[in-house]
């Protein structure tokens, strides 16, 4: 057999498992050679737990971190290095995990290599089924590729980028903010406006304001239960089991039903006010409720991925306009000491959220307009609006050229277009034979994939089609 060369592109959560997934199939042997490119700083960790300040923290608890089928595989590694096996470690930790991970699958196999190069570009032999990857100053040749390259760039809906003092990036943190100084605006008010606003707060500033459309803050973790879905289920969603698509008022009606069956109020899902400080408390006060509901989302994440590709256009549509937000802010919590600081420093005058932001005027200062018609000037602002989804709008070099080239075609939902085995579409080929894709560029077709728990599980199935056929 003629080796098969792979190069995976990026090497966070998703490259790692795949590479897991490789080195634990019996398939793989010395005619595959595969190549990892990554940066220098990202390789084996991803952009998210990059080495950064200690205080950004994961979202989960470490029992539900773990890269490997054995479910107590981070904690043990805390502790075979010594650190505290606490419940939310920092992410740069978190970091050196994955880290390690990956070197030790590196080291055990001389035909897995680090290539340290991000790549910029790649072009296609339809002839040969040949994938050329280009980097800075150098050419590969290879039969297949993984694209595991992560979030696309920041938006920018304000159109603020290259305004001095208008920081359109803030990662790593502790680089990025060290030095910021004045009156600090956050806009947004998702994850990275919390990574932001902590350690602004933690390392010496008075005050902070966070600015957003609607105000709404990640809801709270509350108490574990090990729930598992009885109604909503794929049997009880399809009434035939050739049917193509199931409606999404069905969907909604079994979800429905699931939320009886475990007593959980259907109101609930709706508690936000969007008054941060309502919120926040709600949350922390009532951690059964709370903690039922997000819990019972985590156990059907299976079921919501497979549902959601049997959606029409239409309910695909109406399902992220009417029911994603509900689901997604029970699915991503923050900590509950994170919480609680968060009131404290409310509370002391210290974080302050205003909503209904609606427009940016750029001067010697940046004077940020509400729909009241009321301004506020701030010296600084910070850009935590979280990354584009449309790849026509991500600026990133790689995916850029793919574009260009007509190898890749943007889904409508977000990300690239695949088929169902998460190879790429391309207008100009066809489906892409060997040239697989998952995380970000594909959340037009998977739904709630991003996080660690999804992706080091579902980086499987490539592995596996891809053995299967080559
Ligand atoms: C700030 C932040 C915090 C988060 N916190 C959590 C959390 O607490 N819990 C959770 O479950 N999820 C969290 N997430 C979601 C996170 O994105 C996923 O958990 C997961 O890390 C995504 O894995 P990935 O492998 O798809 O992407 P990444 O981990 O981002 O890995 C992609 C890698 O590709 C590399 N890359 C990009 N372009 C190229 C190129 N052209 N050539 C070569 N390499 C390239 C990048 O450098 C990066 O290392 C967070 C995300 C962000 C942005």
């Amino acid at each position: 057999m003629a080796k098969k060369r792979i190069a995976i592109i990026g090497t966070g959560v998703a490259g790692t498992s795949l590479v897991k997934f490789f080195v634990s199939d019996e398939r793989f042997n010395e005619n595959y050679e595969i190549d990892l490119y990554d940066g220098k700083k990202t390789m084996g960790r991803g952009y998210a737990y990059q080495h950064d300040d200690e205080n950004l923290i994961v979202n989960l608890p470490a029992e539900l971190m773990s890269l490997t089928s054995d479910q107590g595989d981070y904690i043990k590694w805390l502790e075979s290095n010594k650190y505290e096996a606490e419940s939310y470690t920092s992410r740069s930790l978190y970091g050196e995990y994955i880290h390690s991970t990956l070197m030790n699958f590196v080291h055990r196999h001389q035909n897995i290599n680090t290539v340290e190069s991000f790549v910029e570009d790649i072009s296609f032999e339809n002839d040969e089924n040949i994938y050329t990857v280009y980097t800075d100053g150098a050419v590969s040749k290879y039969d297949a590729i993984f694209l595991t390259n992560g979030e696309m760039s920041y938006s920018d809906p304000y159109e603020l980028k290259g305004e001095k003092n208008f920081i359109y990036n803030p990662y790593p943190i502790e680089d990025v903010l060290k030095n910021v100084k004045g009156r600090i605006g956050i806009i947004g008010s998702g994850l990275s406006a919390i990574d932001c606003f902590r350690y602004l707060l933690k390392n010496g500033h008075s005050k902070v304001t966070v600015l957003s459309r609607s105000g709404e803050l990640p809801s709270v973790r509350g108490t574990y239960y090990d729930l598992s879905g009885e109604y909503f289920s794929i049997e009880h969603a399809m009434s035939d089991k050739n049917q193509d698509l199931i409606p999404l008022d069905r969907i909604v009606d079994l979800f429905r039903k699931e939320l009886r069956a475990h007593g959980i109020q259907e109101e609930l899902l709706t508690r936000k006010t969007d008054r941060p400080e309502i919120d926040l408390k709600f949350d922390l006060e009532h951690p059964d409720e709370v903690g039922k509901i997000q819990y019972l989302i985590t156990s059907l994440e299976d079921t919501f991925k497979v549902l959601y590709k049997y959606l029409s256009r239409k309910d695909k549509t109406r399902f992220m306009e009417e029911y994603h937000e509900l689901i997604q802010s029970n699915h991503s919590p923050m900590p509950p000491h994170g919480a609680k600081q968060i009131l404290e420093w409310i509370d002391k005058g210290r974080l302050e959220f205003l909503d209904d932001m609606e427009s940016v005027e750029v001067n010697d200062e940046f004077l940020v307009g509400f729909e009241d018609k009321n301004q506020k000037p701030f010296d600084v602002l910070i850009n935590a609006t979280g990354p584009v989804s449309d790849i026509r709008k991500d600026n990133t070099l790689l995916i850029k050229n793919l574009y260009n080239r007509m190898l890749v075609e943007p889904d409508e939902f977000g990300g690239l277009l695949i088929d169902k085995y998460h190879r790429v579409i391309s207008p100009r080929y066809g489906t892409m034979h060997n040239f697989y894709t998952i995380g970000a560029l594909t959340v037009g077709s998977d739904y709630l994939i991003k996080g660690v728990t999804m992706l080091s599980t579902e980086t499987y199935h490539l592995v596996n089609h891809f053995l299967t056929r080559n």
